[in-house]
């Protein structure tokens, strides 16, 4: 029998977090307090992380190691199953081997919850009672959900507009979980209010979002914050991915010449990639790490390499990124995770030194893989996870016109359950590409005034 699922035991659930800054040529630049130019320091974040996840956001130590009780959580759905996509190869009719990390096994069919159940679980330990957040699609915002509830924290999560209006049933999922849950932008904060006075209208961004979380979090003493992707403790936390994919690899015999994950802000790409790209940086490896971007929100493959604001309206650290200026609205794409002006700092600089790849898609393409994903291998992918195996998709085909038996692994981050309306709109005919011009690029940049990086 041709094997199609790879699969560990909870014994294989890795004990530690593996830090990629302590194989990086160049470490990362520090993040800076905007109104002094200096770098800024632990203090600055207290306000609203923990001072473990703090430590960590700050760490160049190589090896974190999970506390029992995490991991202990982790077993409710990890290891994950790693897929050998023989169908869609089959379909494809490629001489490559594609395979793929599922992680839409989790409570709330994403990635997102191998962040949130540690994040919760340090903000309980130091005391905090509530934690507030954005969402984009509403993947993360459930995650946190799912986690505060384990722990009796209150969640009160601020999700994107346009989500928030096309995606009822991952509001009640929150809901069902605990949460609270809030339209951004919202008449609640100072930030949503500016926004709204503009523009009454406003689809919302994921930029807006933070920061009207950040502006909750920092009112009271018992009150954090918490981010589901970007921050360097946030890739942290997703390497269990990378790790588990690679003792599954050496089971399948086989390791990987590509790696694909869609990129939002960084975390399931990291949490993928950096286990082999360690393998790459300390042992000479030469696996291709590709970031699969939206052609509406590309700030990898078109934004510019600079300091800049994690949120709209400038609460954050400046953060040496990738970024299409945090004034830029992307348009309203289905894949929702994937509408961030930034990128994560850890994977900017990896990109900044070639060490990684970028490649953008337009929207119809990514529902074009996605369907062709779902005809043959079963899995209705979410509209983020589209984007990786569009590239994946086009690897294969590459492959096919070279005959070149390559071997493909890419991220299903996570299912499109609750995304079932951006099929409808893509069944009906409806689905458009959006053009975004060298024009609008440029307003959105010619704002910033932030400090360039030579
Ligand atoms: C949040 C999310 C993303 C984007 O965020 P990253 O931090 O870049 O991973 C992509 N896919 C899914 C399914 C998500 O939930």
């Amino acid at each position: 029998m041709n094997t199609r699922k790879i699969l560990l035991a909870e014994s294989d659930i890795p004990t530690h977090w593996t830090n990629i800054v302590a194989d990086m040529p160049n470490k990362p630049l520090p993040p800076l307090n905007p109104a002094t130019g200096e770098p800024i320091g632990p203090e600055a974040l207290a306000p609203l992380f923990p001072r473990a996840l703090i430590e960590q956001e700050m760490s160049g130590e190589a090896l974190i190691e999970i506390p029992d009780e995490v991991r202990d959580i982790y077993t409710q759905w990890r290891p994950t199953p790693l897929f050998r996509a023989r169908s869609l190869e089959k379909a494809l009719d490629t001489p490559a081997h594609i395979y793929y990390k599922y992680e839409g096994v989790s409570p709330a069919g994403s990635h997102k919850p191998n962040t949130a159940v540690p994040q919760a679980w340090y903000n309980k330990q130091e005391g905090i009672k509530r934690i507030t957040t954005e969402t984009g699609a509403g993947q993360w915002g459930s995650a946190l959900s799912y986690a505060c509830g384990l722990f009796d924290l209150t969640c009160e999560v601020y999700m994107v507009r346009t989500s928030y209006d096309s995606k009822p049933y991952r509001k009640l999922l929150m809901n069902t979980w605990g949460a609270e849950v809030h339209p951004s932008p919202s008449p609640r904060t100072a930030a949503g209010r500016a926004i709204l006075e503009k523009d009454p209208d406003c689809p919302g961004s994921l930029g807006i979002a933070i920061s009207e979380a950040i502006e909750m979090a920092a009112q009271s003493d018992d009150a954090h914050y918490a981010l589901g992707s970007v921050l360097n403790h946030v890739l942290l936390h997703q390497t269990i991915v990378g790790q588990e994919a690679k003792k599954q690899m050496e089971m399948a015999g086989e390791y990987p010449d590509v790696i694909i994950a869609p990129f939002g802000g960084g975390s399931n790409f990291a949490g993928l990639t950096f286990p082999f790209l360690s393998d790459n940086l300390k042992r000479g490896g030469k696996v291709r790490c590709v970031a699969s971007e939206p052609a509406s929100c590309p700030k990898l493959t078109r934004g510019i390499f600079r300091y800049d604001y994690g949120d709209t309206a400038g609460m954050t650290p400046l953060l040496p990124m990738y970024t299409l200026g945090h004034n830029f609205v992307p348009a309203p794409i289905h894949a929702g995770g994937l509408r961030y002006h930034g990128a994560g700092v850890v994977v900017s600089q990896l990109l900044k030194d070639k060490l990684i790849e970028a490649i953008a898609h337009p929207q119809k393409e990514c529902f074009e893989a996605g369907i062709l994903f779902a005809r043959t291998e079963g899995i209705l992918p979410a509209p983020e996870a589209n984007h990786g195996i569009a590239t994946a998709i086009r690897e294969a085909k590459a492959a096919q016109a070279s005959g070149e038996k390559k071997v493909i692994l890419f991220n299903l981050c996570g299912h499109g359950h609750f995304d079932l309306t951006s099929y409808e709109t893509y069944l009906g005919g409806k689905l458009v590409d959006h053009e975004l011009t060298q024009g609008e690029i440029d307003t959105a940049l010619a704002d910033l005034d932030t400090p360039k990086i030579d």
